[in-house]
């Protein structure tokens, strides 16, 4: 299996705490270097939904339907699979996994 890097935020904790700060008005405060207490802050108080700004997107290669079948439970990601329509599907390469 092969898994490629296409995409990361860049400076992605200064892009939570700049994301964040608009729910309490604060943009002043984020020059003072306080980024990793403000993030935890978030975290211990459930407002997680704000470090879901920060993102990387990943391709992968080479997986088995069983492996596609339980990573795509995972719900905070976004996913886009070979379509089995649309893709030449002729002499297809397919991947056993081991039984035990
Ligand atoms: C030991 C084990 C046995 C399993 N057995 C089965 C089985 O028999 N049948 C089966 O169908 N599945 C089974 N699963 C899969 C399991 O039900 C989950 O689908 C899988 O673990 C991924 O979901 P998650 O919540 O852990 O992770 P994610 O979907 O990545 O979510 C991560 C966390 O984000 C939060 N979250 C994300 N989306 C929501 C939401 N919409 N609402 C509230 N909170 C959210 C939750 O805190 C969650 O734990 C099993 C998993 C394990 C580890």
């Amino acid at each position: 299996m092969r898994v490629e890097l296409l995409s990361i935020s860049q400076n992605a904790e200064k892009l939570i705490e700049s994301a964040g700060r608009t729910a309490y008005l604060s943009f002043k405060k984020q020059s003072r270097g306080i980024t990793k207490r403000f993030i935890r802050m978030l975290i211990k108080s459930g407002h997680l939904s704000v470090l879901e700004h920060a993102y990387a997107t990943f391709r992968i290669k080479g997986g088995s339907r069983a492996f596609t079948h339980q990573v795509v439970r995972h719900r905070l990601c976004s996913y886009t699979q070979q379509s089995q329509r649309y893709v030449d599907e002729h002499n297809f390469n397919y991947i056993e996994p081991d039984s035990n």
